[in-house]
This record gives structure tokens, C-alpha cells and sequence, in this order.
């Protein structure tokens, strides 16, 4: 079988650190090109300034990685669609709801695929833990997702702008093992964002949600963790307690703890040559859902200003 041609789209951050060693990794799958609007691109491997150069311009793809900032992302994958390419999105999938929803009608319609990656699901924890949880019954959740926003996001501008999520960025991975492990559907009850007030993103929030079973879940976000980071999921349930640690790789039950190898990415690229063998799509947006909620009915509380 001929190898996906696919080009990778933003060579940002996460397209270096993780999308272009996992595709390298992954022979289903070949680099045909690289698209950034200010990046020299790789050497022997086509770069172009536009997805739209290399779409009208380019050697011949089968498929798209969108690793931009979710903000300019819809119209990247509405282009890529239009030309019958298969999309991948990074998280989050887009900068609102509907254009989510739109992509995937318009996927269905020209038959081909379109993959909302959550890598935190594929952290190595997040299948025992969802396995073990379908047959208890929860009683409460806490999720505590602290972090240097200067140690993981210098400089990213983008990150603070509207569609840019703010603290959420982080702490939609966190609802993406959420929705994944918990066997009932979350809704929000209230949420409190803390947002700087040169800014148009939270810096931090409080949040809660229940179960349809009537579980509290409690969420405690900031990026004003300076030290050790947390990014840890505990959930009570009628057997004992699971933690999920470090991001959902590391797992404890009552019986002792697993750790295992970071394979979330190569996880994601398996998925997603998966989905385009299979003729399928994988749209889910009940994280993002859950942030729009939180953005919807949380009350605003300015904080101080935040600078770089
Ligand atoms: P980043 O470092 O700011 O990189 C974003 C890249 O997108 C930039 O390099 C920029 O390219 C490119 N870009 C912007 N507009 C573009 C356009 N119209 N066409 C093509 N490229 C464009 O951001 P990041 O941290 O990689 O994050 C990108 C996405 O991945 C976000 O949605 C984030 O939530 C997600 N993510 C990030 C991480 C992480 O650890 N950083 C982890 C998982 C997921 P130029 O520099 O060439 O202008």
C-alpha cells in the first residue's frame, strides 16, 4: 500500500516536537511538504508559504496536519476539504463550535476524513483508566491542571487573543480524558475565569461540573504555577480511588501504580491513517463543548495584568 503523502501545516512548537519525529516514525505515512509563513521549512522536504501555494502550486498530497493556532484553522481544513485532502486538527479542533461542525458535514459530504485529535486521550493511562471506570460508580472528581504559562506558551500571543482559549488550552486536554473515562455524559454548573486584564483570555479558572449520576467534579486551572506542575485527575468511585498523573500517563488504581512510554502521538497518527484506510471520520467536540460552556455561563473576575 503507497504511504499517505501528507504535509504538515504551522511548524510551530508541537509540529516540531511531536508531529514530524511521529510521522517519521510511521511508515504509513510519507512528508511530501511542510507549510509555515515564516519558517525556512526542512531540508529535501517541499516548503511552502501558504497552504494555498502548495495546494495550487505543490507536489500532489493525500493529506493535511493543521498545526496552527486554532483560530486561522477552519479555513485551512475548508481549503484542504475542498480539494479532497484528509485533515488532521490539533487540539482544540477550531475556534468555535459551529465551524467544528461545519467541517464535518462538509468531510461527509466530499467523503473524506477528518480527525479531531485529543493526544491526551492516547496518554498511555487514559484506555486502563476508562476501562476500569465503566464499571464502578463514580462519587466525585477532581482535576487540578497547574502550570507555567511562561515554561510552555513564551511568547505565543495567540494563545491570549479570543479563540486562543487562554488557560483552557491546557485545560481542554484535561476535559478531553474527562469526557473519555467518565462512563456518563458532564454538564457545567458554574465556573469562575480569572483573566489578566491587558488580556483577552482567562489566566486561570475554578470550575464545576456533574454527572447525569449527580457526581461533583471540581476543576482547578491556573498558569500561575511557578515549581513543581500538576496535571492530575483523581476520581473517587465505590471500588477506591484512581489518579491519573503527569497528563494521564501515569496511572494509580488501588492496586498500585502503572507507568508507561509517552506514545501519544505516534497514537494519534496510527488513528488517523486508521480513519483514512477505513473511508471514516473522528469528530468529536464534547471537550470543546464544555469550554464554550464555561465561557458562556462563567462569570468574569479581572485579575492583574500579565506580561511575558
Ligand atoms: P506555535 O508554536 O505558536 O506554532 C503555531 C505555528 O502556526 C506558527 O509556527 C505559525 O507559523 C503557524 N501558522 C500561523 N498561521 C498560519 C497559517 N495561516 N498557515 C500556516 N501556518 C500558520 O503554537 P503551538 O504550541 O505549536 O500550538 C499549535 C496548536 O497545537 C495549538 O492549537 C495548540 O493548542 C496545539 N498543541 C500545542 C502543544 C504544545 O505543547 N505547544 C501541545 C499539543 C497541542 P510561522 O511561525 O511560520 O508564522
Amino acid at each position: 500500500m503507497d504511504p499517505i503523502r501528507i504535509a504538515v501545516v504551522g511548524l510551530g512548537k508541537i509540529a516540531r516536537d511531536q508531529h514530524l519525529p511521529a510521522i517519521a516514525g510511521n511508515a504509513a505515512f510519507s512528508l511530501a511538504a511542510t507549510v509555515s509563513p515564516h519558517d525556512a521549512g526542512r531540508e529535501g522536504v517541499a516548503h511552502f508559504a501558504s497552504l494555498g501555494d502548495l495546494l495550487y502550486g505543490g507536489p500532489a498530497i493525500d493529506a493535511v496536519a493543521l498545526c496552527t493556532p486554532p483560530q486561522v484553522r477552519y479555513d485551512l481544513a475548508a481549503l484542504a476539504l475542498k480539494r479532497g485532502v484528509h485533515v488532521f486538527l490539533e487540539k482544540p479542533p477550531g475556534a468555535t463550535l459551529s465551524e467544528v461542525v461545519a467541517l464535518r458535514e462538509r468531510a461527509d459530504k466530499v467523503g473524506v476524513t477528518l480527525f479531531a485529535a485529543w493526544h491526551s486521550r492516547f496518554a498511555a493511562g487514559v484506555a486502563p483508566a476508562r476501562a476500569w471506570l465503566a464499571e464502578r460508580t463514580i462519587q466525585k472528581v477532581s482535576i487540578v491542571w497547574r502550570e507555567d504559562v511562561r515554561v510552555w506558551h513564551p511568547g505565543q500571543a495567540w494563545i491570549w487573543e479570543p479563540g486562543g482559549l487562554g488557560v483552557f488550552d491546557p485545560g481542554i486536554n484535561a476535559l478531553s480524558i474527562l469526557t473519555h473515562i467518565l462512563p456518563r455524559p458532564v454538564f457545567l454548573e458554574d465556573a469562575a475565569l480569572s483573566i489578566p486584564e491587558n488580556r483577552a483570555a482567562p489566566i486561570a479558572a475554578e470550575l464545576r461540573f456533574r454527572d447525569t449520576a449527580g457526581a461533583d467534579i471540581h476543576m482547578d486551572l491556573d498558569w500561575r504555577q511557578t515549581g513543581p506542575q500538576s496535571w492530575n485527575i483523581t476520581v473517587e468511585t465505590d471500588a477506591g480511588t484512581l489518579k491519573l498523573s503527569s497528563g494521564g500517563a501515569v496511572l494509580t488504581l488501588p492496586g498500585g501504580t502503572e507507568h508507561n512510554e509517552d506514545l501519544e502521538y505516534p497514537g494519534l497518527y496510527s488513528r488517523f491513517a486508521n480513519l483514512i484506510r477505513g473511508g471514516r471520520s473522528d469528530v468529536d467536540i464534547d471537550p470543546l463543548r464544555l469550554v464554550a460552556d464555561a465561557f458562556l455561563r462563567g462569570r468574569r473576575e479581572s485579575v492583574e495584568p500579565f506580561n511575558d
